[in-house]
């Protein structure tokens, strides 16, 4: 490999951040850390500076990096601390760093990873919403700042390895006809419809195949997830709505699939561990050991396959249509369900209102076509508003 990747990791402390520090110090030769970030948590975050050394590390509340910068002095580290939103930016876009994981989860992590977009850094994507916030912008941000993304989820990270080395988003050169996007149904697939309004967060949290951050739990479990993914494949691949078809496949074990115009499918498998995409996104485009496990085809009971329900999962029929209808649409979806999946692990919304929530959103906003960023967070933030207001009345 070309050197020494010098990385900044934006949201250090959460599942994904986790898994990449772990992924990282397997190969002190190869990857070095400048920057680590996280929302408050001051106990994780000194632990990946003891672990790493990073040359800053942002916390987002002043109150949380006074904090931590007290018990890095009393440790004897001399770990810069930075704090405030801006601050996240300045990291994501730092000269001596050429590559970005971009783990915060939900809008947060939108200005950042198009920081690290615009200054042509390799962002290992993990923060999908903001690419269904303001896809266009991204991808511009990325073609103009001379950079690339390799994305960290498990299904676009197979997809990438399933379509042809040379694929330049040009679907007719390459031969491909369709995106097979894997989903594991979540932890009520197969619940009584009458049960789903009395689900509980931890319920929901309790996903079957993966150990995710709460957010991303219980999307996989309205399977907005998926959705929010769908339009992630369509900006990531240049896929239309039409040739993305979601396979609900309960064991999480192919990770998703292309299909092509002579008939042939290729699929990547793998057993349920970020460390995969995430050593796989690290190493582009060469192979590095993650830690996982080997799959043991024998210890596989099968594989099973069905089509997504889309009356229990109301959530990706949503996302499908403001795919469909683009514009600031899809930033809309996403901030409703942010709000409403919030509300909900707070207790106060019911399981089943989170789709009925987004639903009213969308039905009440007009279509506009972002121009930028500013745009874009506007759209957001009357979308979140208005979410609210929807919340208090469900
Ligand atoms: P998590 O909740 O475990 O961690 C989130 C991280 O973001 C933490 O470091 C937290 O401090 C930081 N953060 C939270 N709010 C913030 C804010 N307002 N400003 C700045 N930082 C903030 O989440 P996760 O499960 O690691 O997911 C991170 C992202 O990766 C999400 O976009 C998720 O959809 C995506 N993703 C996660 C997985 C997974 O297996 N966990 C898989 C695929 C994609
Ligand atoms: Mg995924």
């Amino acid at each position: 490999m070309t050197g020494m990747r010098t990385l900044t990791i934006l949201g250090a402390t959460g599942s994904i951040g986790q898994s990449t520090l772990d992924v990282v110090t397997r190969h002190p030769q190869r990857f070095r850390v400048a920057a680590l970030t996280a929302h408050a948590q001051v106990g994780p975050m000194l632990s990946a500076c003891r672990l790493v050394r990073p040359r800053y590390a942002v916390m987002v509340t002043e109150s949380a990096a006074a904090e931590l910068r007290q018990r890095l002095r009393d440790g004897g580290l001399d770990t810069e601390v930075l704090s405030g939103e801006t601050a996240l930016s300045q990291v994501a876009s730092l000269p001596e760093v050429d590559t970005v994981m971009a783990a915060i989860v939900g809008a947060a992590g939108l200005r950042p990873t198009l920081s690290a977009a615009a200054a042509g850094k390799r962002v290992l994507l993990a923060n999908k919403e903001s690419l269904v916030m303001a896809g266009h912008l991204f991808l511009r941000a990325v073609r103009e700042g001379g950079g690339m993304i390799v994305p960290i989820d498990s299904e676009h990270n197979a997809i990438l390895q399933c379509l042809p080395g040379r694929f330049n988003g040009d679907w007719s050169v390459g031969g491909v006809r369709r995106i097979l996007l894997t989903a594991s149904g979540g932890p009520f697939r197969c619940r009584p419809l009458s049960e789903l309004a009395g689900v509980t967060p931890e319920q929901a949290c309790a996903h079957p195949n993966w150990v995710m951050g709460r957010k991303i739990s219980v999307d996989s479990a309205t399977m907005m997830n998926k959705g929010l993914e769908v339009i992630e494949a369509h900006y990531l691949f240049n896929a239309p709505a039409e040739a993305i078809e979601v396979v609900v496949h309960p064991q999480s074990v192919i990770h998703s699939m292309v299909e092509y115009v002579d008939g042939s499918v290729i699929a990547q498998l793998g057993n349920p561990d970020m460390r995969t995409p995430i050593a796989h996104a690290l190493a582009f485009p060469e192979r590095i050991e993650s830690g996982v496990q080997p799959l043991n085809f024998f210890d596989l009971a099968g594989l099973h396959f069905e089509k997504p329900d889309l009356a229990r999962f109301p959530c990706l029929r949503l996302a499908y249509e403001v795919l469909r209808v683009g514009g600031n649409m899809p930033a809309v979806l996403n901030a409703a369900n942010e709000v409403a999946v919030g509300r909900f692990l707070e207790g106060r919304l019911r399981f089943d209102r989170i789709a009925t929530v987004i639903d009213a959103v969308l039905s009440r906003v007009a279509h506009e076509t972002p121009q930028s960023l500013e745009d874009v967070l506007e759209a957001d933030r009357r979308a979140r508003e208005m979410a609210l207001q929807t919340v208090t009345h469900a």
